[in-house]
C-alpha cells in the first residue's frame, strides 16, 4: 500500500514512524521547505505523547534532548501562588512530561525516519492538489523549485500544519486562522535557576501572562528557560495577525518593558525577557473544529485537523497521538503489502474503515480539547483569581476553594486524553500488541 504524507513537522514525521512501526513499507513524506532546519523554541510532551514515543522505541533519544518538568506552578501577576501540582513521574504517570526544543525534536524524528525508512522525505515539495481517482488512487500535485511534479498513493495523509493545504483544498471557504486577540512572543533564554530546575511557572492573566519552563539542565545555578510572554492586543510592533508566521523575529526590548514590574520570588521577568538568543512573535490563533477530516483516501492529523491554543502544552502531543492512532487501524484493519492498493475492493473497503475509526477515535475528542482549550484549559484558575481578586490575596483558599482548583485541573487532563489512571490503564496503540 503507498502512503503520501504531506508535511515533516511533529506530526508527519510521527506518522510516518508510526506506520513503519505498524508494518507499512512504502511510505514517502513530502515537505515544502528546502531543508529540515529545525526550527522553533520550547513545547511540551505530555504523558501521553511520551508512551507513544516510548512504544516507538525513542524515549531515550527524545529523553536527552529535553527536561522533565516535575512541577506546575501557576501564579497571578503578582507573583502569588494559585495552584501548583506535581507532572510525569511525579504526578503518577508511568511516563515522564517532557519539554524540548520543537527543531531538536523534529531532526530527532527526520534521523529516526531516515534510520527506519531510508531516504522517503522529498524536500522542497509544496502539495497543490489532490485528485481522486476511479481506482481508489489520489494524484497529488507537487509544487518544486523547477516547476511541478504528481505522485499517486493509496492514502494521503495531511500533516501540513496550521495552514493545511489539504484542509483548505476541503473546506476552500474557511481562510485565515481565527485570532484570539492576545500576541505570544516566544524565546529562549540562560537564566537562574526556575525554582529547583525542574518547575514550569505560569503567572498572569487573560491579559498579560508569562510562561516559563527549564530546556537545558542546570549549570552553576542557571539554566536555558524557554518562556512565552503573551498580552492582549498586538504589543508594541506592527503585530501581523492575519499572518501567523512561526519565524517571525523582533526585539526583546519593547516587550520587556511590558512586563517591567513582573519581578517577584526569585524570578526577574524582564531580565529573563532582555536577555532572550531571538524573540519570535506570533498571533494567538487556532482553527475551528471540522465535521469532517476524511475524503475518499485523504484524511488529516496534528495542526492540519486541529490546530490549538498552546494552553495546557498540547500542539505537539495530540499530533503524535493522531499518528499512532491512524496507524493503528490501518495496521489492524489494512494488509500493508497488499500490491492491489486501494483499488482492490477488500483493501479498499479496509482502508475506508481504518480511516473512519481514526476519525471516530479522534475527532470528537479534539472538537471537546479544542473548546476546552479555547475556554482556557487549566489556566482557567489565573482568570478566576484575576476576577475575584484583581489586586492579589491574602490566601488563595478564601479566593478559590482547593476543591474548584483541583477540579479545573483534573478535568483537563480527562478532556485531553492525560488523567493519570485513564492513560495508565488503557490499551496500547501498538499493532499486535495485547499490553
Ligand atoms: C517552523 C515552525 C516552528 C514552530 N515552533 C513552535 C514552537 O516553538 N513551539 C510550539 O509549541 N509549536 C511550534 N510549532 C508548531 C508545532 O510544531 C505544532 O503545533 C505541533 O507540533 C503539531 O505539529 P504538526 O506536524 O501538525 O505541524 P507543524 O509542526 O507545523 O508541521 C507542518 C509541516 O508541514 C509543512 N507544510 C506546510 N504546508 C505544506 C504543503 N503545502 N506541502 C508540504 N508541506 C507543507 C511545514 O513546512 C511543516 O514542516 C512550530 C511549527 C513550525 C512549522
Amino acid at each position: 500500500m503507498r502512503i503520501g504524507i504531506i508535511g515533516a513537522g511533529i506530526g508527519g514525521l510521527a506518522t510516518a514512524l508510526s506506520l513503519e512501526a505498524a508494518g507499512f513499507r512504502d511510505i514517502t513524506v513530502h515537505e515544502r521547505t528546502d531543508a529540515i532546519r529545525g526550527l522553533g523554541v520550547g513545547l511540551n510532551l505530555l504523558p501521553h505523547a511520551i508512551r507513544e514515543l516510548t512504544e516507538l522505541g525513542l524515549r531515550d533519544r527524545v529523553e536527552a534532548l529535553g527536561v522533565a518538568p516535575e512541577t506546575l506552578v501557576y501564579m497571578n501577576r503578582f507573583g502569588q501562588h494559585i495552584w501548583s501540582e506535581p507532572r510525569g513521574l511525579a504526578a503518577g504517570y508511568r511516563w515522564p512530561q517532557l519539554s524540548v526544543h520543537r527543531g531538536r525534536l523534529q531532526l530527532a524524528l527526520r534521523d529516526a525516519v531516515v534510520e527506519r525508512l531510508g531516504d522517503v522525505i522529498r524536500l522542497g515539495h509544496r502539495l497543490v492538489d489532490v485528485q481522486g481517482g476511479d481506482d481508489g488512487s489520489e494524484t497529488v500535485r507537487f509544487a518544486t523549485g523547477d516547476g511541478e511534479t504528481t505522485a499517486a498513493y493509496d492514502l494521503v495523509i495531511g500533516a501540513d500544519g496550521i495552514h493545511s493545504a489539504l484542509r483548505a483544498l476541503r473546506y476552500p471557504a474557511e481562510g485565515a486562522p481565527p485570532w484570539s486577540g492576545l500576541t505570544l512572543w516566544r524565546g529562549v533564554a540562560e537564566a537562574p535557576l526556575l525554582v529547583d530546575g525542574r518547575t514550569m511557572i505560569m503567572a498572569g492573566d487573560g491579559e498579560q501572562k508569562f510562561v516559563a519552563y527549564p530546556l537545558g539542565a542546570p549549570e552553576g545555578g542557571r539554566q536555558r528557560l524557554n518562556f512565552i510572554a503573551e498580552k492582549r492586543g498586538t504589543g508594541p510592533f506592527e503585530s501581523l495577525k492575519d499572518r501567523a508566521d512561526w519565524n517571525r523575529a523582533v526585539d526583546p526590548g519593547p516587550i520587556a518593558e511590558l512586563f517591567a514590574d513582573w519581578r517577584f520570588d526569585g524570578l526577574d521577568v524582564p531580565g529573563i525577557i532582555a536577555n532572550a538568543e531571538e524573540i519570535l512573535e506570533y498571533p494567538m490563533v487556532d482553527r475551528d473544529a471540522l465535521p469532517q477530516w476524511t475524503f475518499g483516501r485523504t484524511t488529516l492529523v496534528g495542526d492540519a485537523a486541529h490546530a490549538m491554543y498552546p494552553n495546557g502544552s498540547n500542539g505537539g502531543s495530540q499530533a503524535i497521538l493522531d499518528a499512532r492512532t491512524l496507524a493503528f487501524h490501518l495496521g489492524t484493519a489494512v494488509r500493508a503489502g497488499a500490491s492491489g492498493g486501494a483499488g482492490d475492493p477488500a483493501q479498499g473497503a479496509a482502508i475506508d474503515a481504518a480511516l473512519a475509526a481514526y476519525e471516530e477515535a479522534r475527532r470528537p475528542a479534539m472538537t471537546a480539547l479544542l473548546a476546552g482549550t479555547r475556554a482556557t484549559g487549566p489556566e482557567r484558575v489565573m482568570l478566576l483569581a484575576a476576577e475575584r481578586a484583581p489586586q492579589g490575596f491574602a490566601r488563595i483558599d478564601d479566593v478559590i476553594p482547593r476543591s474548584e482548583r483541583e477540579e479545573i485541573a483534573n478535568a483537563y487532563k480527562r478532556a485531553a486524553g492525560f488523567a493519570p489512571s485513564i492513560l495508565n490503564e488503557r490499551a496500547s496503540l501498538s499493532v499486535g500488541d495485547p499490553a
